[in-house]
């Protein structure tokens, strides 16, 4: 018998995956995954298509998503999971990182200009939107943009020299904050969890995450060596925390991450899996 693996961390279309919902699941079942979270960055669009999808293919699917928020001025990522898709409070939450990102957007196309290069808001919602639905825009597609115009090398090279945190066009736009993220995730009845903690840098901002109220922290995350993930399973574990997992797969924007490479297995995903099902007992997940 195969061993079910799930993987809890992916980007799509929706955000900035290159992917689409549907070619994200085609490929989960293409190698072998039992179990998907799709995990867009700030919104959950991917679900209308995903959820149809994967219960006619046979994959399990729990609801997901990345959201940005601020710990003072350091950026956490936080995942919810087994929310109820439907909650007012967490599409207003979606809603209200669209809005975020549109100026922080186009603040940073200001910026851009004052170095000299021409892009502007309309193209960056053209390249964004080439397929339906609503989307979550940010810095990835600028750097595409700037690459296709031939004002930087790579992708990588935008976010060095411009759009990385510390550079000249970065903004960091309007702060969310972790307390309210994890209170909107609890309020759609889902569980908050640190994402990727080892590649929080700032000590003091880790310990503090520690202590809130969070369920579970990503202890599996994408390549990291065993040494550097038990560090953090046995974090969760002295806090009797959930310890979820997952690629972080972008598709061709990040073409060393594929699908799959980090996993959890069947027991932790029936815990998200169960609770969604409590959930969404009386509708569609
Ligand atoms: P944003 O949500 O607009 O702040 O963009 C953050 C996203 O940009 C991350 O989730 C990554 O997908 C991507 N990203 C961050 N740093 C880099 C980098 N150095 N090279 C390529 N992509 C990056
Ligand atoms: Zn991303
Ligand atoms: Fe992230
Ligand atoms: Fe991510």
């Amino acid at each position: 018998m195969k061993e079910f693996r799930a993987d809890m961390h992916c980007h799509t279309t929706c955000s900035d995956g290159s992917k689409t919902p549907e070619e994200v699941i085609q490929l989960a079942l293409q190698i072998g995954l039992s179990g998907l979270s799709i995990t867009d960055h700030d919104t959950i669009e991917a679900y209308t298509q995903a959820i149809p999808l994967a219960e006619k293919l046979g994959l399990e699917i729990v609801s997901g998503v990345e959201f940005s928020s601020m710990l003072s001025d350091v950026p956490v990522h936080i995942l919810g999971y087994s929310f109820d898709l439907k909650h007012p409070v967490l599409n207003d939450l979606c809603q209200k990182h669209i809005l975020r990102r549109t100026e922080r957007n186009r603040m940073m196309l200001a910026a851009l200009q004052k170095n000299g290069f021409k892009i502007s808001e309309e193209e960056l919602f053209e390249l964004a939107t080439k397929h339906p639905g609503k989307h979550s825009i940010g810095r990835p597609h600028i750097a595409l943009l700037m690459m296709q115009k031939g004002y930087v090398k790579s992708i990588q090279d935008a976010f060095k020299k411009y759009l990385g945190e510390g550079c000249s066009c970065y903004i960091r736009g309007e702060s969310i904050s972790v307390e309210e993220t994890i209170d909107a995730i609890h309020q759609a009845k889902g569980l908050a969890v640190i994402a990727h903690p080892h590649l929080i840098n700032h000590i003091p901002t880790l310990r503090k995450l520690m202590q809130m109220n969070f369920d579970g922290l990503e202890g599996y995350y994408s390549k990291f060596p065993p040494e550097v993930q038990n560090q953090w399973v046995e974090a969760a574990q002295k806090k009797e925390w959930l310890i979820t997992g997952g690629s972080d797969f972008h598709g061709d924007v990040k073409p060393n991450t594929p699908l799959g490479c980090s996993w959890i297995q069947k027991e932790t995903f029936s815990i998200l899996k169960d609770r969604l099902k409590d959930n969404c007992a009386h509708g569609n997940i």
